[in-house]
């Protein structure tokens, strides 16, 4: 086939995003408000990335320092929308969302800024030329041809194929975080929770119901996971319940993240392979441990299992600035700042039950600056964002939640849509006009 033929075979755009989890609909969304063609390609059939396809339905406290909401933008607007649907929990704190509203949702607004959708399409092969234009072979065979390209993978997977430099979990070992595989359950009986567990009860004005809502550390319920465990009732090496929590509008209903798998390289096919077997064996015995000794849940099975088990941490790839756990802690702030994030240094530690967490000092919330979107070498016209932007695996721990990543996205898309119209790379584009942009579009930087 000649080149001119191959050419007419591919779709156009200016902004190509590969990964539709959080980062990759800010990112979307974001490139297309500003009047530029683009599309996302995204392997599930639905959108959401850990958020719905891991079944991660929660916004963390990233987007709220107690006083005030620290992210707006494309979060913003989704959250709005769900608050509109009376599909979210809106309490600022741990906001337990319904994944199938938020599924429409975060299409709908894609569709209505004009992203052109590629659902349950996998890219096989991507090619820069020169820094000017960047084309992704999918997997179906489809060709898209794009100005400049944001990595919203999560595994830094176009950026690691290209040669970006990048690091690997903690510095002492490599380690990674730990999998979940989160999994719906039900029924879960209210009125006997109610009675008996009245601490995991709460009421929803706005939505207008009684929800169950369990996270973090109960000295109680923390005794019976140790017993469960020293009897070899639970395979879960973890010293509480990270949470379970009602899915709104069907509160009898709950998604559950109680599980931790250790693998030492979460893209590596086969050992992710292992890793969801080994998950689902932990799935059984948290329903039978939730069923033993949690009032109210004495009848609750599995109602759906995630698509796919949560991954927390794999590539970060090395940018023009790394974040550090020391900015996160400190409460940094940064001239060339495009997100903002207040939740805390939040590790699962490899390889052990425990968690590591630090609160954020300073102002109570930190800035993370434009560079760290920006790889320090490779593509001119390649941007990277969401959680495998340039960070230490501490500040990553903080930033990695999904209202900050879809802030990360949403800065890089606009990079993306700024470089794709003055024909010029990613880092060229310089952070004041994104910030502009990002102000212009609701967000929110101190
Ligand atoms: C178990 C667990 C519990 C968590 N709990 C919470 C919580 O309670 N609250 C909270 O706010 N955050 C939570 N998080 C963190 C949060 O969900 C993630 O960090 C966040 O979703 C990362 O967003 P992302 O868009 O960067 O990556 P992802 O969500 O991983 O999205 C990346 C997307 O890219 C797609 N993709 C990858 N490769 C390809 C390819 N080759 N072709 C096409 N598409 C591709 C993937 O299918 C995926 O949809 C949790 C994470 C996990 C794993």
């Amino acid at each position: 086939m000649s080149r001119s033929n191959a050419a007419a075979n591919e779709s156009q755009y200016d902004v190509l995003v590969i990964g539709g989890g959080p980062a990759g609909i800010g990112a979307a969304v974001g490139a297309a408000q500003m009047g530029t063609r683009v599309a996302l390609v995204e392997r599930h059939p639905i959108l959401g990335g850990m958020g719905t396809a891991a079944l991660v339905n929660n916004f963390c406290a990233a987007h709220h320092d107690g006083q005030r909401l620290v992210i707006g933008g494309v979060f913003g607007k989704l959250r709005q929308r769900l608050i509109g649907r009376k599909a979210i929990y809106a309490t600022t704190r741990m906001e337990p969302y319904n994944p199938e509203v938020f599924i429409e949702e975060s299409a709908a607004m894609c569709r209505e800024a004009g992203v052109r959708l590629y659902l349950g399409e996998t890219i096989s092969d991507v090619t820069f030329d020169a820094g000017r234009d960047v084309r992704v072979r999918l997997a179906s065979g489809g060709k898209l041809c794009g100005k400049t390209l944001v990595d919203a993978t999560g595994d830094a997977l176009v950026a690691f194929r290209a040669g970006v430099p990048f690091t690997f979990g903690r510095a002492s070992d490599h380690a990674v975080m730990p999998l979940t595989y989160c999994y719906m359950m039900g029924p879960i009986d209210l009125a006997t929770a109610k009675r008996e567990t009245p601490q995991f009860m709460h009421h929803d004005e706005a939505v207008g119901e009684d929800y169950y809502f369990l996270s973090g550390w109960y000295p109680d319920v923390d005794k019976k996971v140790a017993e469960a465990r020293a009897r070899g009732e639970l395979r879960i090496s973890r010293d509480h319940i990270s949470a379970i929590c009602s899915v709104p509008n069907m509160p009898q209903y709950a998604t559950v993240n109680f599980g931790r798998v250790n693998v030492a390289d979460p893209t590596d096919p086969v050992q992710l392979a292992a890793a969801e077997a080994e998950g689902k064996l932990q799935v059984q015995d948290g329903l039978r441990f939730f069923r033993k000794y949690l009032p109210g849940l004495e009848n609750v099975d599995l109602v759906q299992l995630a698509r796919q088990i949560g991954v927390r941490e794999s590539r970060q790839i090395v940018g023009q600035y790394v974040l550090t756990g020391e900015d996160v802690v400190s409460g940094a702030q940064f001239e060339d700042v495009i997100a903002q994030s207040c939740y805390p240094v939040d590790i699962h530690e490899p390889g052990s039950d425990q968690t590591t967490m630090k609160p954020v000092g300073g102002v109570g919330h930190y800035d993370i600056p434009w560079r760290c979107l920006v790889p320090k070498s490779g593509p001119a016209n390649l941007i990277v964002g969401g959680r495998s932007i340039s960070a230490t695996n501490e500040a990553m721990s903080s930033f990695r939640v999904s209202p900050s990543v879809m802030a990360l996205g949403e800065a890089a898309g606009v990079t993306a849509s700024l470089a794709a119209l003055r024909g010029c790379g990613m880092a060229d584009v310089g952070a004041p006009d994104v910030q502009k942009q990002l102000l212009a579009t609701g967000g929110i930087l101190k």
